[in-house]
């Protein structure tokens, strides 16, 4: 058997350097967590290369077992045998850095835990109104889920030319060509024998944990951990937080959902850009109905607990400042935390029965 190859960072020229309150490194996503006293610290997986995968979650007790899972419960007649929570506590879960070369959310999470912990975010800024709302709900952050995958990122891409954005993020073979889109989606994994570079999108042993998603075939630790935490914690809401080179934007509903959350998805595309909008954050159009997106952790996140899962996307590039980025991630919280108040995620009994409400 062959030893592993061991890969350097990326480098790449012209990129902005972080302000100090932009922590997205694995030791200090590390030591932020385990300083962690307001909220509970869970540790979702341990990665191929060793690394730790943390959940930090803040407010109301986790949810109690029921009788059967989510798959079992909704085609009985009383979702309650999976779903035993207090109706009026929802569960809302924003998962980061699934790809480690995105560190938006991170940065993102890593200043909000600040703010639950301490009252401040890193930048020393409050935010009282985003304080109370998280208070009326459970809300589950993972900071980091590729924390192999970020170990080999820098800690922006802000300044990368659209080639070096592709060879940092999907890789580079072995001859220098980038992996890039399609190739990137070919493999799981990817063979880290013949390339140069694996990028920041797979694990450390070359696997996508976006698309680590087939039911009996998860190959990978963060997928399984992350697909178990939201089942055992009924995630009412599971936002998969990414970066692009555009502006802030929710994705296409799933090609394979629940009915309701499909019209949810196209409303919270809406809201998220009219609150981006009104934040001066200069969100693209939304993409409305019509689109559907494949198969990935979003679609297996909403079958392991029935909740509402969507991909929120970021501004990764020079465009947006690093405050920007931060506001952005602050605005999407808000966003669905406060519509959530008047209206739940995923309302179990309509979403079983395949309603739209
Ligand atoms: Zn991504």
């Amino acid at each position: 058997m062959t030893a592993k190859p061991v890969f350097q960072p990326a480098t790449c020229p012209n990129l902005q350097p972080r302000p100090d309150w932009w922590r997205v490194r694995v030791d200090e996503i590390d030591a932020a967590v385990r300083a962690v006293s307001a909220g509970e610290v869970a540790r979702v997986a341990v990665t191929p290369n060793g690394r730790n995968v943390w959940a930090v979650m803040y407010g109301h007790q986790a949810a109690r077992h029921g009788t059967g899972t989510w798959a079992i419960a909704s085609n009985s007649r009383n979702v309650e045998a999976y779903r035993t929570r207090d109706p009026d506590v929802q569960v809302a879960m924003f998962v980061c850095g699934v790809h480690g070369a995105e560190p938006e959310a991170t940065a993102g999470a890593m200043n909000l835990v600040s703010l639950m912990e301490t009252g401040r975010d890193l930048r020393g800024a409050e935010r009282p109104g985003l304080v109370e709302l998280i208070e009326q709900y459970r809300l589950i952050l993972l900071p980091c889920v590729n924390m192999d995958g970020r170990a080999l990122s820098g800690d922006t891409l802000r300044g990368a030319s659209k080639e070096d954005f592709v060879r940092i993020s999907q890789g580079v073979w072995a001859d220098g060509t980038a992996v890039g889109y399609p190739a990137c989606k070919q493999y799981a994994p990817l063979p880290l024998d013949k390339v140069r570079h694996p990028g920041g999108y797979p694990n450390g042993d070359g696997y996508n944990i976006m698309h680590d998603a087939c039911p009996g075939d998860l190959r990978t630790a963060e997928a399984a951990g992350l697909l178990k935490l939201i089942a055992d914690e009924q995630a009412d809401l599971i936002v998969h937080m990414h970066s692009h080179s555009n502006g802030g934007q929710v994705l296409h509903p799933q090609m394979l959902g629940y009915p309701l959350h499909e019209r949810r998805v196209l409303a919270y595309q809406q809201r998220i850009h009219d609150a981006l909008e009104a934040a001066h954050l200069r969100p693209p159009p939304p993409f409305g109905p019509g689109g559907h997106s494949g198969i990935n952790l979003v679609t297996a996140s909403s079958m392991a607990s029935g909740g509402l899962s969507l991909t929120f996307e970021q501004s990764a590039c020079a465009e947006w400042t690093f405050d920007e980025a931060i506001e952005e991630f602050y605005v999407v919280v808000e966003t669905f935390l406060r519509h959530g108040l008047d209206e739940p995620f995923s309302p179990r009994e309509a979403v079983a029965r395949g309603r739209t409400e």
